[in-house]
C-alpha cells in the first residue's frame, strides 16, 4: 500500500516549494495538481476555447493528453507531448486556471489521473481538494496557509527574483480574487478537511515548514507500522 500525504491551501501559501523539499527528504513523489489545471487552461487559451461552452470544452478535453514526467525528481508537465512546465507559470495562466478549475468536466478529467498516481506511489500531492475530495483517506493531511499580505509578499519576491515585472498591490488583488473563486465555487471548494493539521506559515520560514511536514509524516509512518 502506498503512503499518501495531502497538502491543501490557498494560492501563494508556499505549498509547492515546501512540498517539493519535504517530498525529496521523505523519498516520495511530489505531485503538483495545480500544474495540471494550468496545463488544461493553457490549451484552452491557445485554442481560443471558451470553457463555458460545454460542447467545445468536451471536444477539447478529448483532445488533450496531460502527462507528468519526472526528470531528476522534478515534475514536468507534458501537453500532447510538449513540455509546458515554464509556459504555465504566468499570471495569465494563474487566472485562467482558477476559472477553468471551477468547471465540473475539467475536475472530473483530472480526478482519475490524480487518484491513479496516488495508488501507485508514495506521493505528496498538493492542491485545493486533495484531502477533502481526491484522497479522503490520505495518511496525513495538512492545510497550509498564511495571511494574504504575506502570501502576496512571497509571490512578489519570487517573481522579482525571476526578473519578472510585477506590482505588489496587483499580486495581492490577484491572490484575493483567486481565493474567493477557489473558496466559493460549487464543486470541490477549498476548505480544510476536518482531520487536516492546520499550519499557518505567516511567521515560519521555508525550512521550518519543511521540517514540520517531514516530522509529521515520520510520526504517522511510525504510528502506522506500530499498528500493523
Ligand atoms: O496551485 P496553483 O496556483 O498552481 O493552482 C492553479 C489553480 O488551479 C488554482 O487557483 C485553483 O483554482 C486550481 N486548483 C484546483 N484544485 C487543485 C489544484 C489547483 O482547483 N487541486
Amino acid at each position: 500500500m502506498s503512503f499518501n500525504i495531502a497538502i491543501d491551501g490557498p494560492a501563494g501559501a508556499g505549498k509547492s516549494s515546501v512540498a517539493k523539499n519535504a517530498a525529496r527528504e521523505l523519498g516520495f513523489i511530489y505531485v503538483d495538481t495545480g500544474a495540471m489545471y494550468r496545463t488544461i487552461a493553457l490549451y484552452l487559451l491557445r485554442e481560443g476555447i471558451d470553457p463555458q461552452d460545454e460542447r467545445m470544452l468536451a471536444k477539447a478535453l478529448g483532445e488533450i493528453d496531460v502527462r507528468i514526467s519526472y526528470e531528476g525528481g522534478v515534475q514536468h508537465m507534458l501537453l500532447n507531448g510538449e513540455d509546458v512546465s515554464d509556459l504555465i507559470r504566468t499570471p495569465e495562466i494563474s487566472d485562467a486556471a482558477s476559472r477553468t478549475s471551477a468547471i465540473p468536466a475539467v475536475r472530473k478529467r483530472l480526478l482519475d489521473l490524480q487518484r491513479t498516481l496516488a495508488s501507485q506511489e508514495d506521493v505528496l500531492m498538493d492542491g485545493r481538494d486533495i484531502g477533502t475530495m481526491i484522497l479522503p483517506d490520505a495518511d496525513l493531511k495538512i492545510f497550509l496557509t498564511a495571511s494574504v499580505a504575506e502570501r502576496a509578499r512571497r509571490r512578489y519576491l519570487e517573481m522579482k527574483n525571476k526578473g519578472q515585472e510585477c506590482i505588489l498591490e496587483e499580486i495581492r488583488k490577484e491572490i484575493e480574487e483567486r481565493d474567493y473563486r477557489d473558496i466559493h465555487r460549487e464543486i470541490s471548494p477549498l476548505h480544510k478537511a476536518e482531520d487536516a493539521v492546520l499550519l499557518d506559515t505567516s511567521d515560519m520560514d521555508k525550512e521550518m515548514v519543511v521540517k514540520r511536514i517531514v516530522s509529521l509524516a515520520r510520526e504517522r509512518m511510525n504510528g502506522e507500522k506500530a499498528n500493523v
